[in-house]
């Protein structure tokens, strides 16, 4: 049984104080909801004062990024060891604005990964097609690539601490989200592709987010497919009365 996760990316928004109210309003509304880890991502500057913030609260706190060395001359870098001092406990990695906008490669991933999960920071990896690749048949082979190159060289039994996000280009941050056929689709064939890579044990603890314009109307669509075991939310994200809403209505299903 994989427990549903809800995560709040808040991208470049929210100051120190934005973020310590945020999690002090959606802590209290979580302490009526039960059997979801809820995660926030706050902009590395809030990561500490957010962490304190949500101790004692059903929260746990993300970094968006981090750097795959561990210290040196990296201007503006931030590492796992770093990440995780601040009381984090996960790092996203590979999201798609990280990928277009900044240039991380799937090798970079992969070696961002292996820093997260070398010092026990769990990882919320970012995989997902373009509309030119979906309209080009290429959904599938975009995913295997992604996650061959992305997971090269991971030990199976890191896989609990390993949370991926099918998060379709062409759907963040667009309003259009993709329709529960499309996202079954891709959800079944990242878990087969796990299970070829893990084994089905491995495979079947590994938690798989929708992540696309989720909003509180169209969770309950999503998070009921088999496969989708919760959500990674951008822009419906950053209020907590909306947020909460889409993380209750993810825990019913
Ligand atoms: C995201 O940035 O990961 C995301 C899914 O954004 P949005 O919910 O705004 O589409």
């Amino acid at each position: 049984m994989r427990t549903p996760l809800f995560a709040a990316n808040w991208k470049c928004n929210k100051t120190v104080r934005e973020a310590v109210g945020y999690v002090r309003e959606l802590g209290a509304l979580l302490r009526s909801v039960d059997g979801v880890e809820t995660v926030v991502a706050p902009p590395f500057t809030a990561l500490a004062p957010t962490a304190e913030a949500a101790r004692n609260t059903d929260i746990v706190v993300a970094a968006q990024d981090v750097y795959f060395e561990p210290q040196g001359a990296f201007t503006g870098e931030v590492s796992a060891a770093m990440v995780k001092d601040t009381g984090a406990e996960y790092a996203i990695i590979g999201h798609s604005e990280r990928r277009r906008l900044f240039g991380d490669s799937d090798d970079w991933v992969n070696r961002k990964l292996k820093a997260a999960l070398g010092v026990e920071l769990g990882a919320i990896v970012c995989i997902g097609e373009t509309l030119d690749e979906r309209e080009a048949n290429q959904t599938m082979a975009v995913l295997d690539r992604q996650l061959k190159v992305g997971l090269d060289g991971v030990d199976g039994s890191a896989v609990t601490r390993l949370v991926l996000a099918y998060e379709p280009v062409w759907a963040i941050g667009t309003g259009k989200n993709a329709t529960a056929a499309e996202a079954d689709e891709a959800h079944r064939h990242i878990r087969a592709r796990l299970t070829d890579m893990f084994g089905i044990d491995a495979a079947s603890r590994c938690r798989i987010l929708y992540g696309g314009s989720v909003k509180p109307d169209n969770i309950e669509t999503l998070a009921s497919l088999p496969d989708v075991d919760g959500a990674l939310v951008g822009g419906a994200s950053l209020d907590p009365q909306t947020f909460f809403a889409i993380v209750a209505s993810g825990a019913k299903v």
